[in-house]
């Protein structure tokens, strides 16, 4: 290759740039990093999004807010940067309107689940497009699994386990955009673990769209070959890992079995976060979720039996179609009750081809927003009331990358967010602390109690 005869530097200028932009979710991010690193195999060398690129990829997410709007901004930044440069858009948003986004003014190729990983495959040409080129598919085509993970803040990676969904919540686009429920095999999740603490991560988190249904399609057909708990069980043996943090668990398939290991656990950490989204049955029956106020409380009051110190986050819904000012009340009481570390609070939004979208029974977007308000309202009681709980007991915290402004921050296992001032000495170390006070910004401070 002409290119192997240059020096690294005259190599480097002359190869192609390619940036990347992330929208969403963990798992956008462990497969923009999959692409990313496909792209610098084709020779193409990587560059921070603010700089000149001749290839710019955007990883759509559809969950987002104004997830069009937030895209056309990104395409606009990209060709006032270089508007000579190639935009290309992968992602959910990609997959579920790949026409509108190739309307888009600046962008020339959108490609649809089966075709993300294959970027490199319509990259020979790039000259800009009046209309982006589509290459998209019907979502039952992509029922193959891509592996992968991200390393973020050089202190946790985000590790792909699991992708689609099986579940037909009447309110989600996920299973529209990424198919099926399948997952990587598991000897490839603990080889990809394995590396990623061979670079020195302290941290990983496992992510996936409904990673506790690990196991099924591992081997490209329906059936169970191992569990979410053949997965964390075998995880907690790979050496070398500090931690381990459980992205999000629908509470139907978090079981006893789990919730014991984590309680026993040197590596995974005390942290959970599962989605409720209502706290009125009559509303989960119309979300279609997999279960009842009953089991939901039956999983925190478990977990909260076993690691009283446990933090738990919740996502909530506000807003669905036929919520009365009695159920949203419902939801508030039985999140308060709980006692819960921290809420996310989605106000309900119509999605094409939901079984939501054609409900009756309305919320007006005025009191979507009040009832969105009281809940963000409640989170951040319910954060201050646990960080308050953790006060004068002993931790272990570890250090993020970024100086902000003078401070490192940090987290503990149990997702308590602390500042110190900032020591690069710090970055991607863990210590011994004991949490001290809460300061005007909400972060806690602590003593050292041993370095590690
Ligand atoms: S479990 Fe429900 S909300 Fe979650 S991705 Fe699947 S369909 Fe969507």
């Amino acid at each position: 290759m002409f290119l192997s005869s240059l020096k690294n530097g005259e190599k480097n200028s002359m190869k192609k740039k390619v940036a990347f932009h992330t929208l969403g979710c963990k798992l956008n991010f462990s497969e923009t990093a999959t692409i990313a690193s496909q792209m610098e195999a084709a020779d193409f060398e990587k560059v921070p999004f603010e700089s000149k690129a001749d290839v710019y990829v955007i990883n759509t997410c559809s969950v987002t807010e104004n997830a069009d709007k937030r895209f056309k901004e990104i395409v606009k930044k990209t060709q006032k940067i270089n508007e000579k440069a190639f935009v290309a858009a992968v992602g959910c948003y990609a997959q579920l309107k790949p026409e509108a986004l190739a309307e888009v003014d600046g962008v020339d190729l959108v490609l649809g689940a089966t075709e993300k990983f294959n970027l490199t495959a319509y990259l020979n040409d790039l000259t800009k497009q009046e209309v982006g080129r589509v290459h998209a598919c019907e979502i039952e085509e992509a029922d193959f699994y891509v592996g992968g993970y991200a390393i973020g803040e050089r202190t946790r990676a985000f590790l792909k386990v699991q992708d689609g969904c099986d579940y037909k919540c009447t309110y989600c686009t996920i299973p529209l955009a990424r198919g099926i429920s399948r997952s990587d095999t598991l000897e490839n999740v603990l080889k990809n673990a394995q590396e990623i603490a061979s670079k020195g991560i302290k941290e990983i988190v496992l992510t996936g769209v409904n990673i506790g249904d690990y196991g099924k399609g591992e081997f490209g057909n329906k059936k169970h070959q191992h569990t979410f708990f053949d997965l964390v069980q075998s995880l907690e043996e790979v050496p070398g890992i500090s931690r381990l943090r459980i992205s999000s668990i629908e509470p139907n398939l978090l079981k006893n079995e789990t919730i014991e290991l984590v309680s026993k656990s040197d590596v995974f950490v005390p942290h959970f976060h599962i989605p409720l989204q209502s706290g009125s049955d009559k509303v989960l029956k119309k979300m279609k979720r997999r279960y009842l106020t009953s089991l939901y409380r039956d999983r925190i009051e478990t977990i909260q039996n076993k690691m009283p110190h446990a933090c738990i986050g919740v996502d909530v819904i506000v807003g669905f179609p036929g919520e009365t000012e009695q159920d949203f009340l419902e939801t508030y009481e039985f999140l308060n009750e709980l006692a819960v570390s921290y809420l996310h609070v989605f106000t309900y939004s119509e999605r094409d081809r939901t079984e939501a979208v054609n409900m009756s029974e309305v919320v007006p977007l005025a009191v979507r927003n009040k009832r969105s308000k009281m809940l963000r309202g409640l989170s951040v009681k319910l954060r201050r009331a646990f960080y308050e709980s953790q006060i004068d007991t002993k931790r272990t915290v570890l250090f993020e990358g970024e100086n902000k402004k003078g401070y490192i921050h940090g987290f503990t296992e149990n997702y308590v967010k602390v500042k110190t001032p900032w020591d690069p000495v710090l970055v991607n170390t863990v210590a011994e602390v004991r949490l001290r006070d809460i300061d005007q910004d909400g972060l806690v401070r602590f003593d050292y109690v041993k370095n590690n």
